[in-house]
């Protein structure tokens, strides 16, 4: 028998200081990724889902970020 299932996981990617749009302070933003990945008896074997989260670590407003600018911010 097979054991399947889906798991996240999620991995800090960079920390970026800008200014909120919903808080107005200069704060810190952490820049996770999210990956969704089959498993296979526990083990992740495929991931089948990535995306980006932008949580502002002041006020908690989190914003989807699309891939490239996420991999846009973590290179400058
Ligand atoms: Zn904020």
């Amino acid at each position: 028998m097979l054991i399947f299932g889906v798991r996240s996981y999620a991995t800090p990617v960079a920390t970026l200081s800008y200014l909120c749009d919903r808080c107005g302070q200069h704060a810190a933003h952490q820049l996770v990724k999210q990956v969704r990945k089959v498993t296979l008896f526990f083990v992740p074997v495929l991931p089948v889902s990535t995306k980006y989260t932008d949580t502002c670590t002041y006020c908690g407003r989190e914003i989807k970020v699309d891939r490239d600018r996420a991999e846009a911010a973590v290179r400058t």
